[in-house]
């Protein structure tokens, strides 16, 4: 996996988020185990939680194209601080898989990697 490139797609993902509020420009880049990539950025709304997470975006492309085995995700965002994923997009991604790779980059080359079991131990599923 080339991670450069993957965190270039967030990157690339992040110029296009629509963030009048908040001003923070996140783009995620989901590669699937057949090779594709899948991009997503944030996309907020005058009534806050109709918004959306970069994350989400991408992974929602991706199952809606039925390519639903995840090699690694890639989370973009400038800024001070890492952008790690919020709670409810680590309950998403828990949904998929429980063993995803995420690099977590604030800028090209400086990014921490943690796995979605690591993030979110504890997932709450549901069975009937
Ligand atoms: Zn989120």
């Amino acid at each position: 996996m080339d991670i450069k490139k993957l965190i270039n797609a967030a990157k690339e993902a992040s110029a296009r988020s629509y963030s009048p509020y908040s001003k923070y420009k996140v783009g995620a880049a989901l590669l699937t185990k057949d090779g594709n990539i899948y991009t997503g950025t944030n996309i907020e709304n005058a009534s806050f939680p109709a918004g959306m997470c970069a994350e989400r975006v991408a992974l929602f492309e991706a199952i809606k194209n039925g390519d639903d085995q995840f090699e690694a995700l890639a989370i973009y965002a400038e800024g001070d601080n890492f952008p790690f994923p919020c709670g409810i997009c680590r309950q998403v991604i828990s949904e998929f898989t429980r063993d995803l790779n995420i690099i977590i980059a604030r800028s090209e080359n400086d990014y921490v990697i943690k796995n979605i079991s690591e993030l979110l131990p504890d997932t709450f599923e549901f069975s009937i």
